[in-house]
C-alpha cells in the first residue's frame, strides 16, 4: 500500500476478534490509500490536482482536515514540510531511475510553496492560486493510516498492539510486560539496526534516504525533496521522531530530515511531547535534549 508495507501485530484473547480486527485495519488502510493516492485518476487528491488552479474544489472532511494539518506543520517547520513538493516530486520515478533534468527542477521549483493553497473552511474547498501547483500527502498519509489503525484496535478493547506503515509505527500499551523495542535502521548497512529504542504507548517515525532512491554519478537521488532547492535534501541520512501522535511524527520526521541536525533539533526542542534522533551523513548520532533515558545501542 502507498508503495510500502503495512503490518499489524496484536494480542487478543479471542482469536476471532483478533482476526476480524486485522481485516478491519487493512481495509481501512486500503480506503485511505484510495482517497489519497495521486496514482489514481479517480481519487479526491487527483481531482484537486487537476482542477484547483481553475476553480475551488470541494473535498471531504477527512482530506480537508489532513491538508489543513499539513499547512499547520508547514508553518511550524518554516516550510521544510510542504505538500506542494510534488510539483518537482512528480517527475521522479525511482524504479526506472528517472529524475527531472535541471531545467525542469528550476521551473517546477517555483511551484513549491504551501502558501499557494487557499482553504475555505465554510465551503470546505481547496484552491491553488498558481498554475502548476500540485499536492501529495505522501509525507503524512502513512502516519494517518497508523493512527486510524490504532483507533480501530482500541475500539475493540485490545490493549497490546503495534501498527506499522513504512517508516511509521504506533505502539499500543507494551509488549505484555516489557517495552516494545523499535529499531532505527543503519542508513548505510542494509538490514542492520543502528539504535534500538524501548517504547510504550507512543508513535515513532523514521525518514531516510534509503527507502526510495537510486545512485547516479556518486549522488543519491531519493524521495525527500528540499522545498527551497527542489532537490533531494542532503543534510542527513535519517531522522527519527517519536511522540504521542503518528500523523505528527510522520510529518516531523520528514521535516527534521529536510532541516538537518541543528535546525531540526532546535525545532524539536520547542515541542515538549516530541523527541528526535538524527543520523548525519558521517554516521554520527544526535539526540534531542529531552531524551533523558538514552536509547540503547543495538547489541552487536
Ligand atoms: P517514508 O515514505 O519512507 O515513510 P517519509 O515519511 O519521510 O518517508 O515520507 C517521504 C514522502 O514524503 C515522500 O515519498 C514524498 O511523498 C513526501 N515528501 C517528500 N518531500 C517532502 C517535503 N519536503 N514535504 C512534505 N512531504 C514530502
Ligand atoms: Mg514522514
Amino acid at each position: 500500500m502507498m508503495g510500502t508495507e503495512v503490518s499489524v501485530y496484536l494480542w487478543s484473547d479471542d482469536p476471532e476478534v483478533g482476526r476480524a480486527t486485522l481485516e478491519e485495519v487493512f481495509a481501512e488502510a486500503v480506503r485511505i490509500d484510495h482517497l489519497m493516492s495521486t496514482y489514481r485518476e479517480d481519487s479526491e487528491i487527483s481531482e484537486i490536482n487537476r482542477m484547483a488552479a481553475q476553480v475551488p474544489v470541494a473535498v471531504g472532511a477527512e482530506l480537508y482536515q489532513l491538508i489543513q494539518q499539513s499547512l499547520d506543520i508547514s508553518l511550524l517547520t518554516d516550510g521544510a514540510f510542504d505538500i506542494t513538493y510534488d510539483s518537482v516530486g512528480q517527475h521522479y520515478d525511482f524504479r526506472r531511475r528517472q529524475r527531472p533534468d535541471k531545467k525542469t527542477v528550476e521551473s517546477e521549483r517555483l511551484n513549491i510553496d504551501f502558501r499557494y493553497l487557499q482553504l475555505d473552511d465554510a465551503a470546505r474547498t481547496i484552491r491553488f492560486t498558481k498554475n502548476g501547483v500540485r499536492i501529495n500527502l505522501g509525507g503524512i498519509a502513512k502516519g494517518y493510516v497508523v493512527e486510524r489503525g490504532i483507533g480501530i484496535i482500541r475500539s475493540k478493547q485490545i490493549q497490546h498492539a503495534i501498527v506499522t506503515a513504512g517508516g511509521d509505527s504506533r505502539l499500543l500499551g507494551d509488549r505484555r510486560g516489557k517495552p516494545w523495542m523499535v529499531g532505527i535502521r543503519d542508513p548505510r548497512r542494509d538490514g542492520e539496526v543502528a539504535i534500538s529504542v524501548p517504547l510504550e504507548n507512543e508513535a515513532i517515525s523514521t525518514s531516510g534516504d534509503y527507502e526510495r532512491y537510486f545512485d547516479e554519478g556518486g549522488v543519491r537521488y531519493h524521495h525527500i525533496i528540499h522545498p527551497g532547492t527542489g532537490l533531494p535534501a542532503g543534510e542527513v541520512h535519517s531522522a527519527t521522531v517519536f511522540g504521542p501522535d503518528a500523523v505528527v511524527t510522520d510529518a516531523l520526521s520528514t521535516s527534521v530530515f529536510v532541516m538537518g541536525v541543528d535546525k531540526g533539533l532546535r525545532l524539536i526542542a520547542t515541542l515538549p511531547d516530541y523527541e528526535s534522533i538524527v543520523i548525519d551523513t558521517e554516521g554520527q548520532v544526535f539526540y534531542s535534549d529531552g531524551l533523558q533515558q538514552p536509547a540503547v545501542p543495538a547489541a552487536q
